[in-house]
């Protein structure tokens, strides 16, 4: 049992509280949404993100971008001054690399990004994946915390590393599905059914999670987001947040990455025409119109 601050309690960070609370630990929550404190039963509801931050073994932030994980830690949440010198401080949003080394940096204690995959569904179920970047000693002392949140916890590297990982990642994903979408359309086109493309491709070099977990038309993989009008899943507009923070790191750092700012373009375009709180794989029906 150890004592954990947790501050972030929405649609991700709301059912990982819980999930801590329900492993015996001491859990202390803030949110500036009070309703979201009163969610998290069997935790303590502290007045401020400092407060949940003091004394706290382990302190965790789940929120929305970069500006508010600054402003959290060493801003005016003051998370980072409020907690023990000795406390692991562990940052799970998804948030620019750059914000992410300057925070660790800044904030004088032993500090994680610690970004997921696994959505609201792998939160609830406490299946996420962790991508953790930081020091060998500080991942080792939170990675049995983080298990009781998700299946598994990766150490990436130095400090930004698990946000570094977290945008190449989704930069193949958004890559690969748009390919498919594509791949699908073109059959449609050509007279060749969708079941005998899914046999043909996933069973050759064509295979890839967009096709053989989240296949973008009905029928051949009946879980995936298509089965149900395209409800997420993982939505575009979160997709194409993350392909920003890619564009963000590949400016940066130099790198060429011309698919992925045609994924980002593609992506644009659809959450603009209202696509944003559907799955990402409904992007084929802008694909399907000619886009
Ligand atoms: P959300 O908007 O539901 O939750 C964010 C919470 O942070 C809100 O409850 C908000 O009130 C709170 N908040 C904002 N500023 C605050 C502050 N200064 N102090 C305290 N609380 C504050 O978002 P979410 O879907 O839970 O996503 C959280 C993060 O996880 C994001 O970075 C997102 O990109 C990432 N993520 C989300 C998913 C998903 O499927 N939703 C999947 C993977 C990663």
């Amino acid at each position: 049992m150890a004592r954990i601050g947790f501050v972030g309690l929405g649609n991700m960070g709301g059912p990982m509280a819980r999930n801590l609370v329900k492993a015996g630990h001491e859990v202390a929550v803030f949110d500036i949404v009070p309703e979201l404190v009163a969610r998290c039963a069997g935790a303590r509801p502290a007045a401020s993100a400092a407060e949940a931050a003091r004394g706290a073994e382990f302190v965790l932030t789940m929120l929305p971008a970069g500006a508010q994980v600054r402003d959290a830690w060493l801003g005016a949440g003051g998370m980072a001054a409020a907690s023990a010198a000795e406390a692991v401080l562990v940052d799970c949003s998804t948030i620019d690399v750059a914000t992410a080394r300057e925070v660790a940096a800044g904030s004088g204690r032993a500090f994680l990004d610690a970004p997921v995959s696994g959505g609201v569904m792998g939160a609830e179920g406490a299946t996420l994946t962790f991508m953790v970047g930081g020091e060998e000693a500080a991942f080792a002392r939170a990675e049995p915390v983080l298990r009781q949140m998700g299946r598994a916890a990766i150490h990436c590297g130095r400090a930004g590393a698990g946000q570094a990982a977290k945008a190449c990642n989704n930069m193949i994903l958004a890559a690969t599905m748009i390919a498919t979408c594509e791949a699908f359309v073109l059959a449609e086109k050509l007279g060749l059914s969708h079941q005998a493309l899914f046999e043909v491709a996933s069973k050759s070099s064509g295979q890839s999670w967009s096709l053989t977990t989240y296949c973008p038309v009905p029928g051949p993989v009946p879980g995936s987001p298509a089965n149900r009008d395209y409800a997420p899943g993982f939505a575009a507009g979160l997709m194409l947040k993350d392909l920003g923070l890619a564009a963000e790191a590949a400016a940066a750092t130099g790198a060429a990455t011309p698919m992925g700012a045609q994924a980002l373009a593609l992506y644009r375009d659809f959450v603009a025409a209202g696509g944003g709180g559907t799955d990402f794989s409904g992007i084929i029906r802008m694909l399907r119109e000619g886009a």
